[in-house]
């Protein structure tokens, strides 16, 4: 590192007995601990509520005299001082995973770059499930002690905010975010001026400020553009998440893929080998490139520098979501590039070059990034072969199962994602060391131990808890924002905390059908009003506001949702974000997925639900179709060979759907009760649940695999390199 001044935004006048609290704020490792979270909460609940549980912009608001309070409560400086010693210890670690198994690679680095990082829902530069891997992936590696840091954007926006009209029409809100209340530090020079890189775009030079985000011990790099020195256009560049207008697309993407590049060098890094999160970073390699082509390299001995040592994570099993640009646009912003690189128009188009539906070409970032790693997986096992059948032309001599793409399925980062409940009882009677052994499969056969009452009382706790969330949110809807009165009761009022209840919750893409099971509409109303055994839904997403059928889908669901029939059994929660999947992947008793296979790359909502005893009743498809063992929870359809009508696959996938759940699903919950009134065989199911799947869709198994797999012969190629072995300098 160079000589860095890091300066927070904020300064805090904080009692002297819990001055450290600070520290905390501006480090999220209290994301994943949720003793330290309680201390926030026990200072004043309401205000962490009002803060959405957002340290910083908590400690600048907290009363002076609830502060003073709790430093005469010894019952919280008790818990303090175990928060801090536990932060320490954590921070101080010098015996992790990658230190013990990896001595000789302590002094390398891994560069992971993406478009966003979903890492708690008070810092809004994430959209969706792409974005919570990433964050989950950097969480992971400092648990781990894997030497990475990570390069993104801080975005002026953030992702929408998402409200729905009476009529079931999302509405997109587009709210500021105030950096000064995150935990965004800022990064100065050595004369005390703010750490910038410039790219260039046509004609001009963009700026943009770096922002550093501490993550455990994981450091995370934020690029912005909204500062002075730009044109207003240019200031626009990192307002918003995944942005239609073409221009500004690429733009984004130069500057995270050229600028994240820079923005690493400035800071004095130099990792040894760079991971790029799918293709919106794939500019890096042109960065790379350059960089080697100004020592005298050409560009074939730099781009096989470059490969060796670039990994690529492909999560798109469809053509036609890949990022691709125009070939005007190519030649409008790679003139330069090309002429530095020592190559012809043809040449540098050819790199990436793909043939389009309607004939023409364009610039395929996925094929940059493919053509330019030496190391490429998909998400789960069906992508890998997916993405192995859809890039097989980039391969001509090669049959699809022999294409260079492996997989690795993607995984959830358990703490973050456990209800704490569920960890005081893994606590109890799993061993106090459980979070040292998330991936011991020995350890998750343990769930056994844990008594069918306790683990019931905890889950019944968490649907109420649920259930509470969500009417109080609605009353304050009701009460504030003067919605009609079918809106407060669409959005769960009447739900009931002791009836089945299943949760869906994603963007709202068609391809994930969330009106799947609206088919039959007369079978579905009989299901869920059924006097006995009630069933209940909970829908919550948003769909990209450039997608029609997206919103239209929303529509279909949300007139369900209103449609007085249903009794109020139906909810839609407004303004899907981090903070309600933990209360639905914690809080329902069946999570539910229906997408139209193989569009799933993978999916990780549904890992989240399994670690919590929620059973998962999915398409086979992405990592379900890994996970569902015949007993862990209920499939959807069969692992054959899609139907090539799509409207007949969603025929059969529904009536799929109504079989299981009337006939297995619904009686299991509320019929096989023990003499205690205790569901037994759900109970087995969940622990079957919990032990088959908690551990395997860890980011702790998918981390190491990344570092086992990937990481580790990237940074030896690296470490070679560097070391003057084999090829020239
Ligand atoms: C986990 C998560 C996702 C991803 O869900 P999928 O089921 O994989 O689509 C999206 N959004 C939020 C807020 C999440 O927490």
């Amino acid at each position: 590192m160079k000589d860095i001044k890091r300066e927070k935004p904020l300064t805090f006048s904080l009692p002297r007995r819990i001055k450290r609290l600070e520290e905390l704020a501006y480090n999220l490792w209290w994301v994943w601990h949720p003793e330290a979270q309680r201390l926030f909460r026990e200072i004043d609940d309401l205000l962490w509520e009002q803060t959405y549980h957002n340290p910083v912009a908590f400690l600048r608001d907290a009363e002076r005299s609830r502060l003073n309070a709790v430093i005469h409560d010894r019952y919280f400086l008790d818990k303090y001082d175990q928060v801090m010693r536990e932060f320490d210890r954590y921070m101080n670690e010098k015996d992790t995973w990658f230190s013990q198994t990896y001595p000789e690679l302590s002094k390398e680095l891994m560069a992971y770059l993406s478009f966003e990082f979903g890492l708690h829902e008070s810092l809004m530069v994430y959209a969706g499930g792409l974005g919570i891997l990433s964050g989950d992936h950097l969480k992971e590696s400092s648990d781990l002690g894997i030497p990475l840091v990570g390069v993104g954007f801080v975005y002026t926006y953030g992702y929408f905010s998402q409200r729905i009209s009476e009529d079931g029409w999302q509405e997109a809100h587009n709210v500021p975010i105030d950096f000064d209340s995150l935990p965004l530090i800022r990064l100065l020079d050595e004369n005390d001026e703010p750490v910038k890189i410039a790219i260039d775009l046509p004609g001009r030079k963009v700026y943009a400020r770096v922002y550093e985000l501490n993550i455990g011990r994981v450091k995370l790099f934020l690029l912005h553009t909204n500062l002075p020195e730009n044109a207003p256009n240019d200031r626009q560049l990192t307002d918003r998440l995944y942005i239609s207008d073409l221009e500004l697309r690429i733009s984004q993407e130069i500057l995270l893929g050229m600028g994240g590049v820079k923005a690493l060098r400035a800071l004095g890094y130099e990792p040894t080998a760079w991971h790029m999160n799918e293709g919106h970073s794939a500019f890096l390699s042109l960065e790379r490139a350059l960089e080697y082509v100004k020592k005298g390299l050409s560009f074939e001995e730099a781009t096989h520098k470059i490969k060796e040592t670039n990994i690529f994570t492909t999560h798109t099993p469809v053509p036609a979501g890949n990022d691709e640009f125009p070939l005007w646009l190519i030649d409008k912003y790679f003139v330069n590039v090309w002429s530095d690189l020592g190559l012809s128009r043809d040449d540098f188009i050819n790199i990436a070059k793909v043939k389009q539906s309607w004939g023409g070409d364009a610039f395929s970032m996925p094929i940059l990034a493919l053509k330019l790693s030496e190391f490429r997986n998909g998400v789960s096992e069906l992508h890998g072969q997916v993405a192995r059948e859809m890039w097989s032309f980039l391969w001509p001599d090669k049959k699809d199962e022999e294409v260079p793409i492996s997989h690795i399925t993607n995984g959830i980062h358990t703490e973050t994602w456990l209800a704490r409940r569920m960890g005081i009882l893994f606590s109890r009677y799993m061993g106090a060391d459980w979070s040292d052994r998330l991936d011991d499969p020995e350890f998750w056969a343990q769930i056994e131990n844990i008594p069918d009452d306790e683990i019931w009382r905890v889950r019944r706790h968490l649907k109420r808890k649920l259930v509470a969330y969500i009417i109080n949110r609605g009353r304050q809807q009701w009460k504030n924002d003067g919605v009609h009165p079918v809106q407060t009761i669409a959005s769960g009022v009447l739900l009931d905390p002791y009836a089945l209840t299943i949760g869906f919750a994603r963007r709202f893409a068609t391809y994930k059908r969330a009106n799947l099971i609206l088919q039959d509409y007369d079978r579905l109303l009989k299901i869920v009003t059924d006097a006995r055994r009630p069933v209940q839904f909970i829908f919550a997403g948003k769909a990209h506001p450039a997608d029609e059928p997206g919103k239209l889908m929303i529509q279909e669901v949300y007139r369900a949702v209103k449609d007085a029939r249903f009794g109020g059994r139906l909810a839609f929660l407004e303004d899907y974000d981090m903070n309600i999947a933990r209360y639905l992947v914690q809080g329902v008793d069946v999570w539910l997925n229906t997408p139209r296979r193989p569009r799933e790359a993978s999916g990780t909502s549904g890992m989240k639900a399994a670690l919590n005893g929620v059973l998962n009743f999915s398409v086979l498809d992405g990592w379900w179709r890994e996970g569902y063992n015949g007993h862990n929870g209920w499939p959807i359809g069969d692992d054959v060979s899609e139907s090539a009508d799509p409207k007949e696959q969603d025929k059969a996938d529904a009536l799929s759907f109504y079989e299981t759940l009337e006939n297995e699903i619904v009686p299991l919950y509320y019929e096989q009760r023990s003499a205690d009134n205790l569901p037994a065989d759900w109970i087995a199911r969940m622990k079957e649940n919990i032990r088959t799947l908690g551990g395997q869709f860890s980011t702790r198994r998918m981390v190491k695999e990344y570092m086992t797999r990937l990481y580790h012969p990237a940074i030896l190629n690296g470490f070679e390199e560097r070391n003057g072995n084999g090829k020239a300098e």
